[in-house]
C-alpha cells in the first residue's frame, strides 16, 4: 500500500494529464455509457466495499478512532444502502422522461434524456472520509462518467487503503484515486474536467469554483458553515437532550451537519443542560476519555484550534484535553462571547455553545444575520413555530425534532444553500446532478406550418392569438 501511496503523491502534472486525456479517450468510446457497463461497476464497487469491510473500519479508527458502529453506520453502510438503491432504480432513472409538446409543434414528441457529463473529478474531505468519496462516485457511476477522485491527506491511513482498494479494482482510464494535498489537487484543477463535485470547507471551496470558472466548468460545493439549532419550551425535553447529544458528539463533533450551537429559549435552558449533561454521561461515561464511542480530533491543527474556543465562554461541562492524545471531552460552554471565534467559525469539534433568546425573533434575527447554514433544527412540538422558523429562514437542509436526519432519507436531495454550497445530491438527486438533462423536441416530417416563414404577411394581433392557443 506504501508504495501505492508514494506513487500517487510523486504524479507531476504531465502524469495527470496523461490520465486525463486517458479518461477523456475512454469516455469518448462510449463504454462508460453503457448501462449494462454501468451496473456491473455498481456491483464491484458495492463487492469492493463489503470485501474490505474490515480493513475500512480499521483504517477509520486509525484515522479517527471510529467505533466500528459509528464507521458502518456513518460511512459503510449508508452508501451500501445507496448502490443497492441506485441499482434497484438506475433503469428508470436512465430512460428518457416524456414531457407535454404544445399543439403548435405538431407532429413532434418532447422528452428529457439524461446524459452523462463526462469526465468529473470529485475531491473530499477528512471527516467521512469513506462516505464523501463513495457517494458521489456512486452518482458519477451511475450516469456514466469517468472519474478521478481525491480523498483528503489528512485521514492518512483511509485515503491510502481507498486508493489502494479503488485502483485495484477499476481501470485508471475509468476510475482513478489520486491521492495528494494542496499541490495534488491544485494541478488536478488546472484541467480541464466537465463536471467538479467538491465536498470541504467555504475557503476552499472558494478556490475551486475560480479554477473551475477558468474552464467553465460547472461544480458542486457541498461545504459547511455554522447549523444552528433551535429549541423551543414545547418539547418532549429528554429526547431533544438525547438527540442533540448524538447529533453533536457523533465523530467527535466533526460533521458538517452537526448542531454548532444551540439556541435555547431562556426559560427552558437550565432543565435542557441538566439533560444533556446527563446523556453526555450516559452516551460516554463519566470519564469520555476512556470510552471506546468517543473518537478523536484529526490532527493537532484542529486540536489546537478547538482548544482556543474553550476561552469564548464559561465551560460547564467537560473542558479537558489532550493534545498527544488529539482527545478533547464533549464540552458545553455557556454566558458565550457573541463576538469571539467560537460564534465567528464553524466549531467542527465536540464544543457546544448554549446561548439563550428571550422571544423566537430574537433567534430568527440572529440565524438571518449570518450566512445560510448547511442544516437548521427545531426542536418544538408548536407547528406554528416550526412553520414560522421555516419560512423565514434558509438553510440547505432541515430536520425537525432530531438532528442529522436529513441526510439519512436518501429521498431528499442534500446539499447546501448561498455560502454553504451549491448543488445537491444523494439517490435520484445524485444521479441527476451527474447527469446533463439534455431537451430533445423530435419533429416529424408530416405537417407543416407556413406561418412562422418570411415575408411575414400574419398581423401582430393574429399572431398572439395563434401563440396564445398554441404554445
Ligand atoms: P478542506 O476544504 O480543507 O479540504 C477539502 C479538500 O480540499 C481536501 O481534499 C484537500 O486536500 C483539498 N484542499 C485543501 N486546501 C486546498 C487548496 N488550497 N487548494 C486546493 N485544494 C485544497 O476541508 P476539510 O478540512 O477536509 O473538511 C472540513 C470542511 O468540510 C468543513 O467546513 C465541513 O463543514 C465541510 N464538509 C462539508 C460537507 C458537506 O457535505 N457539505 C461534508 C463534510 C465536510
Amino acid at each position: 500500500m506504501n508504495n501505492t501511496t508514494q506513487n500517487n503523491i510523486q504524479l507531476n502534472k504531465t502524469d495527470i494529464q496523461t490520465i486525463v486525456k486517458a479518461q477523456r479517450d475512454f469516455f469518448d468510446s462510449d463504454t462508460s455509457k453503457d448501462l449494462s457497463f454501468r451496473r456491473e461497476q455498481l456491483l464491484k464497487l458495492k463487492r469492493m466495499m463489503s470485501d474490505n469491510e474490515q480493513a475500512i473500519i480499521d483504517a477509520l479508527h486509525k484515522d479517527l478512532r471510529k467505533h466500528e458502529f459509528e464507521a458502518y453506520a456513518t460511512e459503510i453502510g449508508i452508501v451500501m444502502v445507496d448502490i443497492d438503491k441506485t441499482l434497484a432504480k438506475l433503469n428508470k432513472w436512465a430512460k428518457p422522461r416524456k414531457v407535454k409538446t404544445p399543439p403548435f409543434h405538431y407532429v413532434a414528441s418532447s422528452y428529457i434524456k439524461p446524459d452523462p457529463l463526462g469526465n468529473v473529478l470529485i475531491i473530499a474531505p477528512w471527516n467521512y472520509p469513506v462516505q464523501l468519496l463513495i457517494a458521489p462516485l456512486v452518482g458519477a457511476i451511475a450516469a456514466g462518467n469517468t472519474a478521478i477522485i481525491k480523498p483528503s491527506e489528512m485521514s492518512v491511513h483511509t485515503s491510502a487503503l481507498m486508493a489502494e482498494l479503488i485502483n485495484n479494482t477499476f481501470d485508471s482510464q475509468y476510475i482513478k484515486v489520486i491521492e495528494g494535498g494542496v499541490e495534488e489537487t491544485q494541478l488536478l484543477l488546472e484541467e480541464k474536467f466537465d463536471f467538479i463535485f467538491f465536498t470541504g470547507s467555504t475557503r476552499v471551496g472558494q478556490i475551486v469554483y475560480q479554477a473551475a470558472a477558468k474552464h467553465l466548468t460547472p461544480v458542486a460545493l457541498e461545504l459547511g458553515g455554522k447549523s444552528p439549532c433551535i429549541v423551543d419550551t414545547d418539547i418532549h425535553l429528554d429526547f431533544t437532550a438525547k438527540r442533540i447529544v448524538w447529533g453533536k458528539f457523533v465523530n467527535v463533533g466533526q460533521t458538517c451537519i452537526a448542531p454548532d450551537y444551540l439556541l435555547v429559549d431562556h426559560k427552558i435552558k437550565d432543565a435542557l443542560i441538566a439533560k444533556i449533561k446527563f446523556y453526555i454521561h450516559k452516551f460516554f461515561g463519566e470519564n469520555p476519555e476512556d470510552s471506546d464511542s468517543m473518537g478523536r480530533i484529526i490532527n493537532e491543527h484542529h486540536f489546537d484550534r478547538l482548544v482556543s474556543y474553550l476561552n469564548d465562554g464559561d465551560i460547564i461541562e467537560g473542558g479537558q484535553h489532550d493534545r498527544t492524545k488529539k482527545y478533547i471531552a464533549p464540552t458545553l460552554i455557556d454566558n458565550v462571547n457573541m463576538d469571539a471565534g467560537i460564534m465567528k467559525d464553524e466549531i467542527f469539534g465536540p464544543i457546544l455553545p448554549i446561548v439563550a433568546y428571550g422571544n423566537l425573533k430574537e433567534a430568527l434575527d440572529h440565524i438571518n444575520s449570518g450566512e445560510k447554514p448547511l442544516a437548521l433544527y427545531i426542536f418544538s412540538k408548536n407547528n406554528r413555530k416550526v412553520e414560522r422558523i421555516l419560512n423565514e429562514t434558509s438553510a440547505g437542509g432541515v430536520t425537525v425534532n432530531d438532528t442529522l436526519m436529513h441526510i439519512a432519507n436518501g429521498a431528499l436531495p442534500f446539499g447546501g444553500v448561498g455560502a454553504s454550497g451549491i448543488g445537491a445530491y444523494h439517490g435520484q438527486h445524485s444521479f441527476e446532478l451527474f447527469s446533463h438533462m439534455k431537451s430533445v423536441l423530435h419533429r416529424s416530417f408530416l405537417v407543416e406550418e407556413p406561418i412562422r416563414y418570411a415575408p411575414y404577411k400574419l398581423k401582430r394581433n393574429w399572431l398572439k392569438k395563434i401563440m396564445d392557443w398554441a404554445l
